[in-house]
């Protein structure tokens, strides 16, 4: 390992480790949390953010990789939960020798924790950490890997909003539906040409006006301002822009009654779950509806490789984890997000008795114990 390359463990509660990594001769400060790895080994993308401090860097990071946990327990994709952030501006400090360092930073931990692509991280970026990891996921097809996973995260949120559809009005067909979608980036815009397709009249609105324009021309989308897209009549409205988007004051100005979308972390608190089921709405939960791309990545893990078939397959279940989940919050009375909190804890913690379990057997067989 690198001599400049620093490691230092961040003791937090509730996370099998938290990790600093930094390297003054390329600039790296980095953070890595590994959350749980009950499930395998904590998989989640790395960010790089101008965070203000090392401790919203950690605050989010701490965040993000518990939120990979949930997500990949209800998905099924026999994964942990992980997350890496390195903390500057991605137009300043960008370099071979940065990535290369983060390499040595996410080898160090042994497989513990694996790689890939999030905000302001490219494959391009990938390829180079690969070169000092081999913990790295979501790679180019042509190198092995499951590639982009934003057309899958889009197949997932396209299947969830069908699902809503059927639950909500008892057709799972988009003919005549209208989707507000926020934000045409990798998977609105995937997931626009999907529900046109299907027959549905799509509203778009993106700080990137180029993209609107052209998503016009090719598909009939209808350019929407920003500020009328979350609160304009529709049928469903699917956030696939920013997180902590549905608040006290955004949630009431609502003109709809689904809201199903890819963006993680929607909900400004747990509480706004309530506010919405309050007021009518039905809510896919974002880190279910939107598993397309995990389990994409999750099936780089199978023992023959990757294997689309079997990706799509398992996208595949995501209307029924839902409607599974809508059902629950029915008999139950607690919001969707409530219901797939306590569905992601309970699965973790089953798992961990039976490891538990096991480990005792093992124990038991050798001291002769019975
Ligand atoms: P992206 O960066 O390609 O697209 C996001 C788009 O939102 C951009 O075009 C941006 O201009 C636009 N935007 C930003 N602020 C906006 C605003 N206020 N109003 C309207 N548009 C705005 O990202 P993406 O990969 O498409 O992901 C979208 C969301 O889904 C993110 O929250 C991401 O975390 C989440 N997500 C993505 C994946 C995936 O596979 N890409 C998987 C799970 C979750």
């Amino acid at each position: 390992m690198s001599k400049t390359l620093q490691i230092t463990e961040l003791p937090v509660a509730g996370y099998e480790r938290v990790v600093r990594g930094v390297d003054s001769s390329c600039g790296l400060h980095a953070i890595i949390a590994v959350h749980d790895t009950t499930l395998g080994p904590a998989l989640g993308g790395l960010r790089m953010w101008p965070y203000a401090s090392e401790d919203e860097a950690l605050f989010d990071v701490k965040r993000l990789s518990r939120g990979m946990t949930f997500k990949s327990a209800v998905a099924q994709t026999g994964l942990g939960g992980g997350k890496a952030v390195m903390i500057g501006d991605p137009k300043k400090i960008k370099s071979e020798a940065l990535y290369l360092a983060m390499g040595r930073f996410v080898d160090a931990l042994g497989g513990k924790y694996i790689t890939a692509e999030d905000v302001n991280t490219s494959v391009a970026d990938l390829e180079i950490i690969r070169r000092a990891t081999k913990h790295v996921t979501g790679l180019e097809k042509k190198d092995g890997g499951s590639g982009n996973p934003s057309p899958y995260t889009a197949i997932g949120v396209f299947l969830g909003i069908k699902a809503a559809l059927q639950w909500t009005f008892g057709s799972d067909s988009c003919k005549g539906k209208t989707v507000a979608i926020q934000g045409t980036g990798a998977v609105g815009s995937a997931l626009a040409k999907k529900l046109v397709e299907a027959g549905a009249k799509v509203y778009g609105a993106d700080k990137n006006t180029e993209r609107l324009k052209q998503l016009e021309k090719e598909i009939g989308l209808v350019p929407t301002s920003e500020n009328d897209i979350m609160t304009m009549k529709c049928d469903v409205f699917a956030p696939c822009a920013l997180g902590a988007i549905l608040h006290d004051e955004s949630i009431p100005k609502l003109n709809t009654p689904i809201v199903a979308g890819a963006a993680n972390n929607l909900l400004l608190e747990p509480r706004h779950g309530k506010v919405l089921a309050d007021r009518n709405v039905l809510y896919a939960p974002d880190y279910v509806i939107n598993a397309g791309g995990i389990i994409n990545v999750s099936v780089e893990f199978n023992p023959g490789g990757y294997d689309e078939k079997v990706s799509l397959k398992k996208i595949e279940r995501i209307p029924q984890a839902l409607t599974e989940l809508w059902t629950i919050s029915k008999q139950e009375r607690i919001p969707p997000s409530d219901a797939a909190d306590r569905l992601a804890e309970r699965i973790v913690a089953d798992a961990r008795g039976a490891k538990k379990t096991a480990s005792l057997g093992v124990q038991g067989k050798r001291t002769g114990g019975g």
